[in-house]
């Protein structure tokens, strides 16, 4: 799944944030272990970071198998995860997941990957992981690994625009070199839209929308890809931080404002297993 921008627009005080899904057909939600032959598997790999996006969802939300969390972040100088991204999420998972023995969080940062390319395929993308992934899920321990990438993605154009994706059941990738470029006439915009990708792609690892979660009520929100199919995974309710078409508001301070997952989006994680 992942979140695309189709286009980023100041209307007054109101961006438009517009995010479709690509699955099956396109590599973006990989199918676990296929992708990997065992001579290119990292270290220390016990393979349950190689299943689909949102297979880890009740894993995530529920203490039923893990009791505890740790989140890897990993940027290169310049895009790494910054602290109000990090609290942001850190929240987020406390209200939503039940982890009782807490949430570890690793922040770090890597050299910047040499290549002559000047975007990343997820491919590109998952390599870098297997190079630099060291927290995995372990004991009563669930590792997720997010990824602020200093290159944008390969199928961002001038009008659609690949702002983040939950490539696997706990990979995350986040473009912040795209999520720079489209607010660099709004600078200030660009720390909440930054925190509102990171959630939007780790509640598709959470299972939103019907992908490992299953719905209560049906809010699943279809748009057609790049290949013309129909896909599904996001939600029909304007204004959930899941829709197609999430709004950024100023509010009266002129802040930007994070969008919130709706009751429908929120029903559904409880059902299973979460807060
Ligand atoms: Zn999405
Ligand atoms: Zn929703």
């Amino acid at each position: 799944m992942k979140f695309i921008l189709k286009y980023i627009t100041i209307i007054g005080f109101l961006f438009i944030i517009s995010c479709s899904t690509d699955d099956d057909g396109n590599p973006n939600r990989m199918a676990g272990a296929d992708n990997q032959t065992p001579n290119n598997l990292p270290q220390g790999n016990n393979r349950l970071n190689l299943r689909i996006t949102g297979d880890s969802a009740n894993e995530l939300l529920s203490d039923r198998v893990y009791k505890s969390l740790t989140i890897e972040f990993v940027g290169v100088e310049g895009t790494e995860a910054s602290q109000q991204a990090i609290d942001n999420l850190n929240t987020f998972i406390q209200i939503r997941c039940h982890k009782p023995n807490g949430i570890r969080l690793i922040n770090k940062t890597i050299p910047k990957p040499e290549d002559e390319d000047d975007k990343y395929t997820i491919q590109e993308i998952a390599r870098l992981e297997n190079l630099h992934r060291t927290a995995f899920s372990e004991g009563d321990d669930i590792a997720v690994y997010i990824f602020f990438a200093d290159r944008e993605n390969e199928n961002s154009t001038e009008t659609n625009v690949v702002l983040g994706t939950a490539y696997r059941n706990t990979s995350i990738v986040v473009y912040d070199a795209t999520l720079r470029r489209l607010t660099r006439r709004a600078n200030d915009a660009f720390p909440n839209v930054k925190a509102a990708t990171l959630i939007h792609e780790f509640c598709h690892i959470l299972g939103l929308v019907n992908i490992g979660t299953p719905m209560v009520e049906n809010h699943e929100a279809f748009e057609e890809n790049n290949n013309g199919e129909e896909v599904g995974g996001h939600c029909n309710v304007e204004g959930c931080l899941m829709s197609a078409q999430a709004n950024f508001r100023r509010n009266i301070f002129g802040q930007v404002e994070i969008a919130e997952l709706d009751p429908l989006c929120i029903q559904d994680l409880q059902a299973n297993g979460g807060k």
